[in-house]
């Protein structure tokens, strides 16, 4: 699997603005925020994209997801709400091959989305 920006970050190779990290997932500040607050969480055990979580590990796929809101706890967000995010492929624009969360609150969203 190719080494994505995401690997390096994980790798500690780039820098990037960390929030949080434990055994599971790494989680650090948008470059790009669309709203005060949007992290991206990734799996320390590595998926190219959401689908995957088609043919991964339910345990992986839970411990995943409960990671998600716990940074989100961590964050601040839990009681005014939040959005999670995952793009998959072309029409889904996902840019970074390295499954990931965007974990975006801190202000009202609106829906839909563009
Ligand atoms: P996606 O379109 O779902 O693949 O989102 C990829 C996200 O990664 C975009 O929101 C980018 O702004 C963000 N991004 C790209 N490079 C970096 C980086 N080095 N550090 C933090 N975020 C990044």
């Amino acid at each position: 699997m190719a080494d994505t920006i995401f690997d390096q970050i994980l790798n500690k190779k780039i820098p990037a603005d960390i929030v949080y990290e434990d055994d599971r997932v790494l989680a650090f500040r948008d470059v790009s925020p669309q709203a005060p607050i949007h992290v991206l969480v990734i799996p320390k055990k590595k998926l190219v994209s959401f689908n995957d979580f088609n043919d991964a590990a339910s345990t992986d796929v839970g411990d995943y997801m409960s990671s998600i809101a716990k940074v989100a706890q961590h964050l601040g967000l839990k009681q005014d709400g939040y959005r999670v995010v995952f793009n998959h492929g072309r029409h889904g624009q996902q840019t970074v091959d390295y499954v990931h969360a965007h974990l975006i609150g801190g202000r009202q969203l609106t829906w839909p989305p563009g």
